[in-house]
């Protein structure tokens, strides 16, 4: 399906395509878009097109604004929401400085940085995130579509239409979907996506979510990626599977081993665990991120791993037992809310940092955590993820690892502005306030 610099011309021509939407993310996962017309395309492909990277959220400073979008010809699609006698194409781009060389607060930079570094050890590194989310009649409040419940079917409604039209325009975009069904909280979906490298993953996941989004809107009703739109329900996970390959070798398996994981996999979990706090605000990186990962939600709380445990932060699933390409870890406190460029990396630095430095896994909580008391899960040595943006600021700014992984231009920007974040709802005063306080005090 990779197609180059000549073939893209050569179908743009054939079909008459009108536009190319030149994509790429700012640091918080914002999708840009600028549409290029066919006849400027040519110079396009072959020295990128000049933007002004001022106003781009993490971008440059203002004297040093200009920026080239570099489009990658392998990632030319025809837009499938669009009319088809005058298709629109897109091309996912990266980032470049005048000069030519990669713009270090690209994100998709920051992840192929990371990736380069594993293949020069020998590894490829899948991911198949499930990202939930929520139908709702618009954007000003969320009034739910369908009152369905987890798996429910029938009867056919609006929200189960929306759903396939989806995995139909995903599908002609040459995005795999393995399945999709009804999740817990009413109104609620989930579309999975079979795993693929991490790069490819991470384009995929931003064309996810602006195509749930176009459909819905298409359709007169708003698709959201909010962590926890509604409270006393569940909120929206990116549950995050994950393994690590050499060659078509599958280096997680082992099926000597108890829970048929290698040592690899077992120092790459310990990895994770270790510096779960501290990527957590890359992963969850909301104020309402964190009113996802309360005890209750099937959202993980505490930093634990477990076979099946459902409020566990690491899960192995182990669906289909001795199938070896299928051995991977499930982890599960990121929300789709995130950057998945930078999400993956960090995710990726922590289980490596693991491996690097062999660290010890502890041993698994099958039982359910939210049911044992503080003294119980202290004795356990089960610690817990950070409780807000705030704590999570406090880790990450702290952590050596994400300033590595994301670099310091990235790091910097987004330290600063979830600092900035933190402080508007800090300052804000909720209607929680007002109805509990203003009648008593
Ligand atoms: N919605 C839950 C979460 O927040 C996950 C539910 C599920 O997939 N079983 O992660
Ligand atoms: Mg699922
Ligand atoms: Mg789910
Ligand atoms: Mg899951």
């Amino acid at each position: 399906n990779c197609k180059t610099k000549e073939e893209v011309l050569q179908i743009v021509k054939e079909q008459n395509v009108s536009f190319i939407q030149f994509w790429f993310t700012d640091v918080l996962g914002v999708q840009k878009v600028f549409s290029v017309t066919p006849s400027e395309l040519k110079e396009g492909l072959e020295e990128g097109m000049g933007f002004d990277g001022s106003s781009i959220q993490g971008f440059c400073r203002i004297e040093e604004s200009d920026m080239i979008a570099m489009p990658d010809p392998t990632t030319f699609q025809l837009i499938s929401w669009r009319p088809s006698d005058r298709p629109v194409a897109r091309m996912i781009c990266d980032i470049l400085k005048p000069d030519g060389s990669p713009y270090e607060g690209d994100p998709r930079y920051v992840l192929k940085r990371m990736l380069k570094k594993i293949a020069d050890q020998g590894y490829i590194f899948y991911v198949g995130p499930e990202l939930e989310f929520f139908y709702f009649t618009s954007d000003r409040a969320p009034e739910y579509l369908d009152r369905g419940g987890y798996f429910d079917g029938l009867p056919v409604d609006l929200a189960t239409d929306l759903r396939r039209q989806t995995i139909f325009a995903l599908q002609e975009m040459g995005i795999r979907v393995e399945y999709s069904h009804h999740e817990v909280a009413p109104s609620q979906h989930e579309i999975d996506l079979r795993y693929d490298e991490a790069l490819c993953m991470a384009d995929k996941v931003m064309t996810y979510r602006t195509t749930v989004k176009e459909i819905a809107r298409q359709n007169g009703v708003y698709a959201s990626f909010m962590p926890k739109p509604i409270f006393g329900e569940n909120g929206s996970g990116m549950h995050t599977h994950q393994s690590l390959f050499v060659g078509d070798k599958n280096a997680f398996f082992d099926s000597g081993d108890k829970y048929q994981l290698s040592a690899l996999a077992k120092h790459y979990i310990a990895g994770l665990m270790k510096h779960a706090p501290e990527i957590t605000a890359i992963c969850n990186q909301w104020v309402n991120s964190y009113k996802r990962l309360v005890p209750g939600y099937e959202a993980p709380v505490y930093v634990s791993w477990a076979r099946r445990n459902r409020s566990a932060m690491i899960r192995v699933p182990m669906y289909k037992p001795g199938k070896e390409n299928a051995t991977r870890i499930e982890f599960r406190s990121p929300d789709p809310a995130c950057n998945p460029y930078l999400a993956f990396a960090v995710m990726l630095a922590a289980g490596l940092k693991g491996v690097e430095k062999a660290y010890k896994l502890p041993d698994p909580v099958e039982e359910d955590i939210f049911e044992m008391n503080e003294k119980a899960r202290e004795q356990a040595g089960i610690t817990s993820l950070p409780g807000s943006l705030y704590e999570a600021i406090v880790e990450v700014s702290q952590s050596e690892l994400v300033r590595e992984t994301l670099g310091d231009h990235i790091f910097e920007k987004f330290v600063e502005n979830k600092k900035v974040e933190w402080d508007r709802f800090r300052t804000h005063v909720s209607r929680f306030e007002i109805e509990r306080y203003l009648p008593m005090l």
